[in-house]
């Protein structure tokens, strides 16, 4: 099968999935301004945006050769749910013959999510799926921890571009790998690759940190998040995003009794804040503010996709939790017409009130000095 699926880092996760179980891989184009157009030309004015850039990508990526597109469903009130029968009836009404294979969480829904897999399965075994099933969640879960690594890093570097050459590599390196094994091996040589780069040192009273948080595409997909941790990075600010691939498998793939509770435990956190499910990740989002005050971070960036319910939800609590926490959130909404000079601007004066708050002084160049 010629197989495609939304451009939403990590996407060499999904790469190698599908490479391991034998299929072509059409590589989503990494989403760009034409990107954008072909998906707001072909969406309801009112969908949620990443709605509009996901239908941009499958375009793309049909035009490149795919035939199936595999993607994730979504549960309650939140229009990803519909995601998959919206994009494939608006694909029909093009012309374009494609399948949409939608992967909801395991649970409830066991009986869809086996017959997902036994469609992207092939002539492979069952122990040889598991087999690769394993060593994606493998390969996941080392992107993750490299890439939180960075994020630290990143705000330290010496030359700025360090850690983005170094992560370019990494991802090359990556691209490799065939077993768990091989996961494991460039793991530890990744870690020697972020060892050797030069950074400064900071006292800790003196760092800056910010948490992202917000919906899942657009705190993913850095294409169209105008790369806010590469723009953090550069102003000296060490980050955090709620969301990471290998948490959200964890979390809806695993059943509760077994898995990590870093979630739950966020969840709880917002429950305080919006008791139900509303749909999307607004319970998360308001928990990840409340679980970032407790750690100790000094500011909070909410991206919130246009036409996005969940996330305006979030949007109206948020002065709320600012006040109640002493904590300063900038809420960033993203969409087609999202420039990135005027929100540098926004950013930039963001990170200087946090700065001041914790009465330092900065010198801004290229990098920031810390002299506090
Ligand atoms: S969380 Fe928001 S942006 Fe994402 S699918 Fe739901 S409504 Fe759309």
């Amino acid at each position: 099968m010629k197989v495609t699926f939304p451009h939403m880092s990590p996407v060499i996760v999904y790469k190698k999935l599908f490479e391991l179980l034998g299929h072509e891989v059409i590589m989503p184009p990494t989403p760009t301004q034409k990107t954008i157009d072909l998906g707001v030309k072909n969406s309801p004015e009112f969908a949620c945006f990443p709605l509009k850039v996901i239908m941009g990508s499958y375009i793309e990526a049909i035009e490149k050769g795919a035939e199936v597109i595999v993607t994730s469903g979504g549960d309650g009130p939140c229009r990803a749910g519909y995601y998959g029968e919206l994009h494939q009836r608006i694909l029909k009404s093009l012309g374009y013959n494609v399948e949409i294979i939608v992967f909801d969480a395991l649970f409830p829904r066991f009986g869809d999510f086996m017959k997902g897999v036994f469609k992207i399965k092939g002539r492979n075994s069952v122990a040889k799926v598991i087999k690769t099933l394993k060593t994606v969640y493998r390969l996941a879960y080392a992107v993750d921890g490299l890439e939180k690594r960075i994020e630290k890093l990143r705000a330290y570097e010496v030359t700025n571009g360090d850690c983005n050459r170094a992560w370019d590599e990494i991802l090359d390196l990556f691209d490799k790998v065939s077993s768990i094994d091989d996961v494991k091996d460039v793991e530890e040589k990744a870690g020697k690759i972020l060892d050797r780069i030069p950074h400064i040192k900071v006292q800790e009273q003196n760092k800056i940190r910010v948490g992202i948080v917000g919906e899942i595409y657009v705190v993913l997909e850095s294409s169209i998040n105008m790369e806010i941790e590469k723009i953090l990075g550069s102003l000296g600010v060490e980050t955090e995003r709620s969301q990471y691939l290998s948490e959200w498998i964890e979390f809806n793939m695993i059943p509760k009794a077994f898995r990590d509770k870093k979630i739950d435990n966020v969840m709880e956190k917002g429950k305080k804040f919006i008791e139900i499910q509303i749909g999307g990740h607004a319970q998360e989002t308001v928990g990840f503010i409340k679980d970032f005050k407790d750690r100790g971070f000094d500011g909070i960036i909410h991206l919130m996709p246009f036409g996005c319910l969940p996330e305006l939800v979030t949007q109206s609590i948020v002065p709320e939790m600012t006040k109640k926490f002493d904590m300063p959130v900038l809420t960033i909404p993203i969409d087609e017409q999202t420039g990135k000079a005027n929100n540098l601007t926004r950013i930039e004066a963001f990170i200087d009130l946090l700065r001041s708050k914790k009465n330092m002084t900065t010198i801004k160049s290229d990098k920031v000095a810390i002299t506090a």
